[in-house]
């Protein structure tokens, strides 16, 4: 029986009629930019998030570097983000010419460090080099950050965020779910993320409504009321109508779908041995499970043992971002950021979506405690 990491073939054959009537819809009326499965699409995304408007976008990529260009991001901005963390975070604040600023996570959330950040910020304000922005926090593996404690800090210096949320789409905190826990959130719809497309695909939340036009214009190339207006400098960040028909479809059991990666997320952290740690739990705070990573110490050991068993295991990141050769001289080298740096070799995410078997449950479980017994 065959154990894939990430299993979108059960969850076609759950949905293929659905997914084929829906796309072969949008065939037919040939609407295949900003058809009306866009528009119902990001009616029922807001109304799952619970904010004020989404607007629809071509990756997670671009809708990171689309809020950074509704803030008008530039030279001499300074951008604040964990280095632990996927490359597309940093890579958009650079393409816009603004200063990244690498800060440290937490050794058990694996979230942006809250201490650090403060600390930067302030050494930040003192150089007087850049000017402090946006705090661009990132819920990885699928669990918020304190939005609750980052929106005050980000207040308190002036600094706006936003949350690159494209691994948390579907998570909490409290009752108040991910695209309404910060002024603007940034999500994906890459195959392999909780929710996710036949491609790429992105969305952006934003709480102010006012905001959704100039996200509209900046991604169809910046126009304006005309067609043939340029009022600013946008993009072509559209998401294909194809794409939000599958969404949609998709969109009907991503509840049911959370719950099951939840429960399994439960299981592992009662099943797996004391030989590796489990991810932290945080009270009040619901995990989209986008990955279920665990440390070790003896991480690469571990993968290949896993590996000759025919359990297939992923690395996220193998090296943080300020000590990616594209972005080092943006940071302070090695040493500076310890916990990134440690994580990056003990992290390893399990076999985590919505259709693992019991039995295969049960070979992960057993595989990860043969291959420390003595
Ligand atoms: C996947 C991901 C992105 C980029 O999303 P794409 O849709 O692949 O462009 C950005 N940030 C994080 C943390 C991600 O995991």
């Amino acid at each position: 029986m065959s154990l894939p990491f990430v299993d979108l073939k059960s969850q076609y054959t759950r949905l293929k009629a659905d997914i084929d009537r829906r796309i072969q819809a949008v065939l037919d009326h040939g609407g295949y930019v900003l058809g009306p499965e866009v528009t119902e699409l990001e009616k029922k995304l807001s109304a799952f998030a619970g904010c004020a408007d989404v607007v629809s976008c071509a990756s997670g990529t671009d809708a990171l570097l689309m809020a950074l260009m509704l803030e008008n991001i530039g030279r001499g901005d300074a951008v604040f983000l964990p280095s632990f963390t996927f490359t597309a975070t940093a890579e958009v604040v650079l393409l816009l010419g603004a200063t990244p600023v690498f800060v440290d996570v937490d050794p058990f959330t694996f979230n942006i460090d809250f201490a650090h950040l403060a600390h930067l910020i302030a050494e930040t304000e003192r150089a007087g080099k850049v000017r402090p922005r946006i705090i661009m926090p990132v819920d990885l593996f699928g669990l918020p950050v304190d939005y609750t404690a980052l929106n005050a800090l980000a207040e308190k210096h002036g600094l706006k965020v936003i949350a690159d949320a494209a691994q948390s789409f579907g998570g909490a905190l409290g009752n108040k779910k991910v695209g309404n826990l910060a002024p603007i959130t940034a999500t994906s719809f890459y195959p392999a993320k909780p929710l996710g497309c036949y491609g790429d695909g992105g969305a952006i939340f934003i709480q102010d409504p006012s905001k959704g036009e100039v996200l509209r214009s900046i991604r169809v190339h910046g126009q304006g009321a005309q067609r043939y207006d340029v009022v600013r400098i946008g993009v072509n960040g559209r998401l294909d109508t194809i794409q939000a028909a599958v969404l949609l479809a998709k969109l009907e059991v991503f509840d049911d779908e959370l719950r099951a990666r939840e429960h399994l997320a439960s299981r592992y952290d009662a099943q797996l041995p004391k030989s590796v740690t489990t991810p932290r739990r945080v009270a009040g705070a619901q995990s989209a499970w986008a990955q279920y990573s665990i440390l070790c110490s003896r991480r690469d050991e571990l993968q290949s043992k896993l590996k000759a068993q025919g359990v297939p295991t992923a690395i996220y990141y193998p090296l943080p971002m300020h000590l990616q050769p594209a972005y080092i001289e943006h940071g302070k080298g090695k040493g500076s950021l310890p916990v990134s740096e440690r994580l990056s070799k003990e992290i390893l995410a399990l076999p985590m979506h919505p259709y693992l078997s019991d039995e295969n449950f049960e070979k992960v479980c057993a595989s990860v405690e043969a291959a420390f017994a003595a």
